[in-house]
């Protein structure tokens, strides 16, 4: 990750309080937290500002290598499926637990 991306990070926590791109939610402070990428470096996508975006590490690892319009459509099994399947951290859990309550709220 370029020195210029780790700033501009630095900055936006900083000044305000981040959400999740992935799951929509606030990243509080306690939680873990990662830059996704939009479009995943697998398939091309850059190590720029434009394509990295705060989220929690664990919907960074739900997300994957999948790209946007795939992971939305099977977002709510991926989530289901972590929340069944992975050995979760408990504050992980929570994170996963409650974005799917949003997602099942939606529907
Ligand atoms: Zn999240």
């Amino acid at each position: 990750m370029s020195h210029k991306i780790t700033i501009k990070f630095k900055i936006e926590l900083a000044f305000e309080q981040p959400t999740c791109s992935i799951c929509g939610q606030p990243i509080l402070g306690n939680q873990k937290m990662s830059l996704d990428h939009y479009i995943p470096r697998c398939h091309g996508g850059k190590d720029e500002a434009s394509n990295l975006f705060p989220a929690h590490s664990v919907c960074n690892s739900i997300k994957n290598d999948y790209m946007p319009d795939e992971f939305e459509k099977n977002k709510e099994e991926l989530y289901q499926n972590a929340l069944d399947n992975w050995h979760l951290k408990h504050k992980d859990k929570l994170i996963v637990a409650d974005a799917l309550r949003q997602m099942q709220k939606k529907r």
